[in-house]
């Protein structure tokens, strides 16, 4: 097993664990990026959120959630950036899962999610909504309102 997080899961790296369930376990990130930088971690060996199962993600998310007022509250943060790097493209460096919290405070310097991004869209909204449908086979008809 040569994968750090699936040994720190195991126990055999030692890491500042916070939270162990049946299906996802929480450390605190060995470089943090502010103070109570916490990586959620699903037990099984996945790299990117697609590959999971649905019970594991659910787990991995309901952890992220037990988490986020107590991890806010340890470090007196003001809110959180909560955040996932999917795939190699994205600069993840760890083929395992991984949910970043990240305490934050105004004025602490960082920015939104939204400043990781450079450039704007190339297509129309609608024919992307129309692709991302057709690939999760949903039919047009849900961008109606539910019936009352
Ligand atoms: P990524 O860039 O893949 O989204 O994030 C990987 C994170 O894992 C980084 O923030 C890095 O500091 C953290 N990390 C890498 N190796 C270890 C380790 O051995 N122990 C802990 N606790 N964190 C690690
Ligand atoms: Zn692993």
């Amino acid at each position: 097993m040569s994968c750090i997080f699936c040994r720190i899961v195991a126990g055999e790296i030692q890491a500042e664990i916070v939270a162990r369930e049946p299906a996802a376990t929480a450390f605190l990130d060995v470089q943090p990026l502010a103070d109570g930088h916490v990586l959620v971690v699903p037990r099984a060996h996945v790299p990117a959120i697609e590959d999971m199962e649905p019970g594991d993600a659910e787990a991995l998310f309901r952890l992220v959630h037990r988490l986020a007022g107590p991890t806010r509250a340890a470090v007196r943060a003001e809110g959180s950036t909560i955040g996932v790097n999917n795939g190699d493209a994205t600069g993840q460096t760890i083929p395992h899962v991984h949910v970043h919290i990240v305490p934050r405070w105004s004025g602490d310097g960082a920015g939104s999610v939204h400043t990781i991004f450079k450039s704007g869209t190339r297509r129309p909204v609608a024919e992307i909504g129309a692709a991302i449908r057709k690939a999760l086979g949903t039919s047009a008809d849900i961008q109606k309102g539910l019936p009352t």
